[in-house]
């Protein structure tokens, strides 16, 4: 009876709290200088030495009176940072909010804009990691200060992870903390990086917002053939080079599918015609990528010289429910030559079931899309790059990706590039649609 009066009374200061609301101009700037502050630590990984950026974070939140533990997982820096806000419901399992602290290396030449400088120039916010993922990851940070802040008590248990080590895939980051810290995890739900919203991205014309309730799965493959070495003058049959060559034309003359697979099936149903660009390429396929190739005698190579040995790697990334096996041994039978060993040089692709989209949670960030964007259609999606939520799927966790800003195909191919950047008015908007999630029932 005393916890019923508490919990009424708590109840009942979180909604007047609550009914005042945020100051948002305010939450606005703050996040946005602190987005700034956060892409101008060069969290490059590797060596992946989060050290700053997690101290950073961690003093956000303890400003808001929110703990948050730091992990050294390795050397070099690397170090992960978990915190928690209690639920209403402490029996429920919590919703995990995770995010990555690194960020892949730049081409300092390349850039136009200082890569590390976050400056905002024409609307948007310039500089590696703006878009993967640091924005999502103050995006989630603001919505727990901001529930902390105001008093709101979530649903159930929220607890925040940044990792040090997801761009290399995840060993030392999200991996290192299920190995070792999963009991202060053990999530029912994970949000994560993944889709976005889009008015060209899915459809043209358009505005769709993607939730990724799956990653396509990774497999690499090392193509090594044998020839006759010789003279370059003098052609021969079994020269390596063109060996290899055959082969990977053979490989990539692969089957895209299989089978008709239920996610495209469904995504089609949601939105029709899909646009034509590399994104919807890759998630309603099969697909390789001819990644490197090494070949030649002597270095630099001899141009005169016919080698005898020829390498190429190849990067598939097979839809959710294909049979990786199967995949290997169909490549195998195309490039039918004893000549090309085929060899797996990734350890076995994750592949967990859909996350479903029938759960209160999936409900709840539709509906927080849906209340900023009236005329949103929403859809679930593979992504084609592996995140670490895919970690937690095979855990049997619900697993969500989401990044809630409306970005157009050429602002989403900035990832990882030499122009990467964010809209600010949509990282602005996307504070408020991932603190309405995070105050929702689920
Ligand atoms: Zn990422």
């Amino acid at each position: 009876m005393k916890f019923f009066v508490f919990a009424t009374l708590l109840f009942a200061s979180a909604t007047v709290a609550a009914a005042a609301g945020p100051n948002w101009p305010q939450v606005e700037q703050h996040a946005l200088d602190l987005l700034q502050r956060y892409v101008r630590i060069a969290s490059v990984n590797p060596p992946a030495d989060t050290r700053e950026t997690a101290k950073l974070l961690q003093s956000e939140l303890a400003e808001a009176g929110i703990e948050a533990t730091l992990y050294q997982s390795g050397s070099d820096g690397k170090t992960n940072l978990i915190a928690r806000l209690p639920g209403r419901d402490r029996t429920q399992r919590p919703l995990l909010l995770l995010n990555h602290m690194d960020v892949v290396p730049v081409d300092a030449s390349r850039w136009k804009e200082n890569p590390f400088g976050a400056e905002i120039k024409n609307g948007s916010l310039w500089g590696r990691g703006s878009l993967d993922m640091k924005s999502t990851g103050i995006m989630q940070l603001t919505g727990l200060i901001l529930l902390k802040r105001l008093g709101i008590v979530p649903a159930r248990d929220i607890v925040f992870v940044s990792t040090c080590d997801e761009e290399t895939g995840g060993v030392m980051g999200a991996q290192w903390m299920i190995d070792h810290h999963w009991n202060e995890m053990n999530p029912e739900y994970v949000m994560d990086e993944g889709g976005v919203g889009s008015r060209d991205v899915y459809t043209s014309g358009k505005l769709v917002f993607g939730i990724s309730v799956d990653d396509k799965q990774v497999l690499w493959l090392r193509l090594r053939a044998t020839g006759v070495s010789g003279h370059g003058s003098q052609p021969n049959p079994d020269n390596a080079n063109d060996i290899l060559i055959r082969a990977i034309e053979r490989a990539k003359d692969f089957p895209r599918s299989a089978k008709p697979n239920p996610i495209v099936t469904e995504m089609h149903d949601a939105v029709g015609t899909f646009a034509s660009n590399k994104f919807m390429n890759a998630i309603q396929q099969n697909t390789i990528s001819v990644t490197s190739l090494h070949s030649g005698v002597g270095e630099p190579p001899k141009a005169n010289v016919i080698p005898s040995i020829a390498e190429a790697t190849l990067d598939c990334r097979l839809l959710p429910g294909e049979n990786f096996q199967e995949f290997v041994s169909e490549i195998k039978a195309r490039i039918n030559d004893p000549r090309v060993i085929v060899e797996q040089i990734s350890r076995n692709p994750d592949d967990p079931p859909l996350s479903s989209t029938n759960t209160p949670l999936y409900k709840a960030i539709a509906d927080s899309i849906r209340k900023e964007n009236p005329d949103a259609a929403i859809m679930a999606i593979v992504v084609p790059f592996g995140t670490d939520a895919s970690k937690f799927r095979m855990r049997g966790v619900a697993g969500y990706g989401i990044m809630p800003m409306i970005i157009d195909a050429a602002t989403l191919a900035t990832m990882h590039s030499d122009s990467e950047h964010i809209p600010v008015d949509q990282f602005k908007r996307g504070l408020h649609i991932y603190f309405d999630i995070l105050r929702s029932d689920w």
